[in-house]
């Protein structure tokens, strides 16, 4: 009875077993009994998307809610390691204070308003076409050129392979815009 109570205590568990106290023996019963916050999810395997390492990422979930994000050992570039930024690209996600919707600051004005994302996109675009269309090449020294250099575009690392491709396609190729960038290649 007596070296069952005792054999609870951590420091007669050290004693006991010679161990140097950083083992089994140094673990409470909350401890032992402790589990991941990631134990029974499902996982996916995915690239962060921040810059143009592309460190891999085990995305766990549950139930279809995001769960946890980690770095994934398997990955040969950055083998289980994430940079501060991809550590935090759960909350990329999931933090009260990210911006979920489009802020405007009108011309001389100090402040910037929330407008609806429908009125941005027509401004974007009512403003992209007016300046392609006041300043577009169609040839230069008897040459064709169709471009236009009076708009740019800055990717932001955030945008993934497939969104970067839709940019490329839109803005070079349909546009005939050739200033065309991204913040991961600065
Ligand atoms: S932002 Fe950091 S974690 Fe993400 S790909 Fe770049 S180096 Fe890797």
């Amino acid at each position: 009875m007596l070296k069952d109570v005792l054999s609870r205590w951590p420091v007669f568990r050290q004693i006991q077993t010679g161990a140097n106290g950083n083992g089994a023996e140094s673990w409470s019963e909350r401890t032992r009994n402790l589990k991941p916050k990631t134990a029974g999810c499902e996982v996916s395997r995915s690239i962060c998307l921040y810059c143009a390492v592309g460190c891999g990422q085990l995305i766990y979930h549950r139930a279809g809610k995001l769960v946890s994000v980690e770095g994934d050992p398997a990955s040969p570039i950055s083998r289980g390691h994430l940079c501060p930024k991809g550590a935090n690209t759960y909350q990329l996600h999931t933090h009260p204070g990210r911006f979920t919707k489009v802020k405007y600051r009108r011309p001389f004005a100090k402040d910037w308003e929330d407008i609806p994302l429908d009125t941005a996109m027509h401004m974007i675009a009512d403003r992209v076409w007016e300046s392609r269309e006041s300043c577009f090449e169609e040839t230069k020294d008897g040459q064709s050129l169709m471009q236009t250099k009076a708009i740019a575009h800055l990717g932001g690392a955030t945008l993934d392979n497939e969104e970067n491709y839709l940019l490329k396609k839109l803005f070079t190729g349909g546009l005939g815009m050739v200033c065309v960038s991204n913040q991961a290649r600065i």
